[in-house]
């Protein structure tokens, strides 16, 4: 997986990054770009191709937005502050994390190796430099109530329980949200379905905590969720929600 696989602009403005298995996505306003998630580093190719394609360069973006500091979301994002100097912004519960290089949950990685959908996605890290991350050192601390001024104007929910620090990212004027691996649309572990979901407990530090999070986004309403995993869901998440 060198290079991300496609681009789709799946709201106005917001456009899917990625490969099949994760996504990092692109906001765009007034000519400005603002990243959200940075996947593996080897899709670093890919943003200099998203960015050729969209007619843009590395001087246009303006922030790098990290939803949590997971291995699968900060690939590039070292090289993205350095490259086009820029700030990142996560949340200081996933600090850390993101100044140790991501830390997977290893264990119940090799705990669940026999599923053939987790095993895929472990070729996939491996094939991606997923297990060699640049630590994030430099980021800017994203609170809820203090939203970061940057394309897009995302407003930041904080939704603990996946990682301490994750966070979505909500879009009021697109009904646009960015959920990070608060939820995904898709079951991780057989990669079948699509529909709004928690990951499965042995991916979040807090499984109770992930879940009692999600009442936070109930009263967002009919919105378009973009998930790390999986692909776009349109509706009402009050509804998704009551299922989890
Ligand atoms: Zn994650």
């Amino acid at each position: 997986m060198a290079t991300t696989e496609r681009t789709v602009e799946i709201a106005e403005g917001v456009y899917r990054c990625g490969s099949q298995r994760l996504n990092w996505y692109l906001i765009e306003e007034n000519d400005e770009l603002t990243v959200v998630d940075t996947g593996f580093p080897t899709h670093w190719e890919g943003l200099i191709g998203q960015l050729d394609t969209l007619g843009y360069d590395l001087a246009d973006i303006e922030a790098c937005l990290l939803t949590h500091a997971h291995p699968d979301h900060i690939g590039f994002a070292a090289q993205l502050r350095e490259r086009a100097d820029l700030p990142v912004w996560l949340h200081p519960g996933d600090r850390e994390r993101a100044q140790a290089g991501g830390q997977p949950p290893l264990g119940g990685f090799v705990k669940n190796l026999w599923r053939p959908a987790v095993l895929r996605y472990l070729i996939e890290v491996l094939q991606s430099d997923g297990t060699s991350i640049p630590p994030v050192r430099m980021t800017e601390p994203l609170e809820e109530g203090s939203d970061p001024d940057v394309p897009g104007q995302p407003q930041v929910i904080h939704l603990p329980g996946h990682t301490d620090g994750e966070v979505a990212f909500y879009l009021p004027d697109r009904e646009v949200l960015l959920c990070g691996d608060a939820l995904a649309t898709v079951d991780f572990e057989t990669w079948r379905g699509n529909s709004p979901q928690l990951l499965p407990p042995w991916l979040n530090v807090d499984d109770d905590r992930a879940r009692e999070s999600l009442a936070r986004l109930e009263s967002l309403g009919e919105v378009v969720l973009l998930p790390g995993h999986g692909d776009p869901w349109t509706g009402d998440l009050a509804d998704a929600i009551r299922g989890e």
